[in-house]
C-alpha cells in the first residue's frame, strides 16, 4: 500500500494502546464512539500490554506495586511471582476483548501533519489516516534517554539502557557500573549485586528517600510540580523524579548492605572504567559495563511536523489539550505519566475532544 494512501477518515485517532491509549479508548466507547467507524487506535508494539510487554521478567508482579487497573475492569487474582510483561500483557489483552476496542497493531505512526479542512493526516506504515481530534498515548519507552559522558566511545566493555536490561544473571562475574537516581537505578542495583563482582552507584544529584507510606498529598504535590513545568511549556519531568524513592526494607537492606552506597557523577569514562577527577587527584574504577539507568523522554517525535514544541523543548499543555492546537491531546505525558494518572487524563481528553467535536464542526 502506499502509505500516503487515506485508508480511512475518523473523527479520533489514538496513538499508542498502553495503559493512557486503552483508558482513552475506553472513555471513548463509553460516551458512545464506534471503534473502526469513529475511532482508531494505532500501535507499533507487536501484542497487548504497552510497554510492560518489554520489561525484564524479574520485574515481577508483586515489585510493581503502583499499578492501577484499567478503567471498568479490576485486575485480580494475578500471582505476584509472575513476570508483570507476562501479567499485564494478558489483562491488557482481555480487556481490549472485552470493552471490542479493536487495536491495530503493528502500526507506526512516523508523522502527523495538518490536513485538509482543518483535519489532520496520521502516517503510518498501513497508510494515512485523517482525523478531526488527535489523543496521543505513546508514553516514553520508545525513547531511552543516553547521556553523554566525555571518553564514552573509548570503553570497551558493555554499555546499556534500562529498555535493554535482561534481568541479572547476565551480569554474573561482572563489574557493574549503575548510573541514576530513580526507581530502574535502585532495583537493578539490589538484583545485580547477588551476582556480580562489585558494583558501583553513581547519580548527578544526592538520592532522596522518602520515609513512610505514600500518601495522596505526596502524590497531589508531586503531579502539581509536573503539570506546572508542562503549562510552562518545560520538557516534563516522571512523576516518579518528584516523588523520591521509597525507603522499603529492600532499599533498606540495601544501604544497610553498601549496594546503595551513592557515590557522586563520574567526570569521564576510560576504556575500562570510570573516573573521577578532583583538580591533580583522580580516582578509577575498573567495570566491565556501565548500565544507564537514566530514564526515558516523551516520544513524540511523530508530532513534529506540527510544530507544537516551545523553546523550553515540551509542549506547552492544559489539562491533556496542547494548547497550541486543541485538536490534539497528550495522555499519559507529564503529570498523567501514571496508571492512575493516564485513567483520570483519558477521561478528561474524551470529554474535551466531545465538546470539540460537538461544538466546533469542522468546514466541509
Ligand atoms: C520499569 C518501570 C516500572 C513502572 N512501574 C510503574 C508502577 O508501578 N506504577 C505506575 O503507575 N507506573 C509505573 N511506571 C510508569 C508506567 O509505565 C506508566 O505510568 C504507564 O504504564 C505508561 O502508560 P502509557 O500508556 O503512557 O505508555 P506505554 O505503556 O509506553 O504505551 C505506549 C504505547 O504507544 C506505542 N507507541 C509509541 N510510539 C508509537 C508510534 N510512533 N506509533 C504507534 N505506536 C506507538 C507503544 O507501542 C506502546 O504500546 C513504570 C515505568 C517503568 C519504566
Amino acid at each position: 500500500m502506499n502509505n500516503t494512501e487515506v485508508v480511512a477518515e475518523v473523527d479520533v485517532v489514538v496513538i499508542g494502546a498502553g495503559q493512557a491509549g486503552l483508558s482513552s479508548a475506553y472513555h471513548l466507547r463509553r460516551t458512545g464512539f464506534e471503534p473502526d467507524r469513529d475511532f482508531v487506535v494505532l500501535d507499533h508494539s507487536p501484542g497487548p500490554g504497552g510497554a510492560w510487554q518489554f520489561r525484564w521478567a524479574s520485574l515481577t508482579y508483586g515489585k510493581v506495586h503502583g499499578m492501577h487497573a484499567l478503567p471498568g475492569m479490576e485486575l485480580t487474582g494475578a500471582d505476584p511471582e509472575r513476570a508483570s510483561s507476562e501479567v499485564i500483557a494478558e489483562y491488557f489483552d482481555t480487556y481490549e476483548r472485552t470493552f471490542d476496542l479493536r487495536v491495530r497493531r503493528p502500526v507506526d505512526v512516523r508523522a502527523v501533519r495538518e490536513g485538509p479542512d482543518g483535519r489532520l493526516l496520521v502516517e503510518t506504515s498501513a497508510g494515512t489516516w485523517s482525523t478531526r481530534a488527535l489523543i496521543n498515548a505513546t508514553g516514553t519507552w520508545d525513547r531511552p534517554f543516553w547521556p553523554r559522558y566525555p571518553g564514552q566511545e573509548t570503553f570497551r566493555g558493555r554499555q546499556l539502557h534500562t529498555a535493554q536490561y535482561p534481568g541479572p544473571e547476565e551480569f554474573a562475574g561482572k563489574r557493574v557500573v549503575v548510573v541514576g537516581g530513580g526507581a530502574s537505578g535502585t532495583q537493578h542495583l539490589l538484583e545485580i549485586a547477588r551476582y556480580a563482582a562489585a558494583t558501583t552507584w553513581v547519580t548527578r544529584r544526592p538520592p532522596v528517600f522518602r520515609e513512610g507510606p505514600f500518601s495522596e498529598d505526596v502524590g497531589r504535590a508531586a503531579v502539581a510540580l509536573v503539570e506546572e513545568r508542562v503549562r510552562q511549556g518545560l520538557p516534563p519531568k516522571s512523576v516518579v523524579s518528584v516523588t523520591g524513592l521509597p525507603l522499603n526494607d529492600a532499599i533498606r537492606q540495601g544501604l544497610a548492605d553498601g549496594v546503595l552506597d551513592r557515590q557522586p557523577m563520574f567526570d569521564r569514562i576510560t576504556p575500562d572504567g570510570v573516573e573521577w577527577r578532583d583538580g591533580r587527584r583522580s580516582r578509577h574504577v575498573a567495570a566491565d559495563v556501565i548500565l544507564w539507568a537514566t530514564g526515558f523522554r516523551a516520544a513524540i517525535d511523530h508530532l513534529a511536523p506540527l510544530r507544537l514544541r516551545e523553546p523550553g523543548g515540551g509542549i506547552r499543555v492544559d489539562g491533556t489539550r496542547a494548547v497550541a492546537d486543541p485538536r490534539i491531546h497528550l495522555v499519559g505525558y507529564g503529570p498523567s505519566a501514571s496508571t492512575i494518572g493516564a485513567n483520570r487524563a483519558g477521561r478528561a481528553a474524551v470529554r474535551d475532544i466531545r465538546r470539540l467535536l460537538t461544538e466546533e464542526p469542522v468546514a466541509a
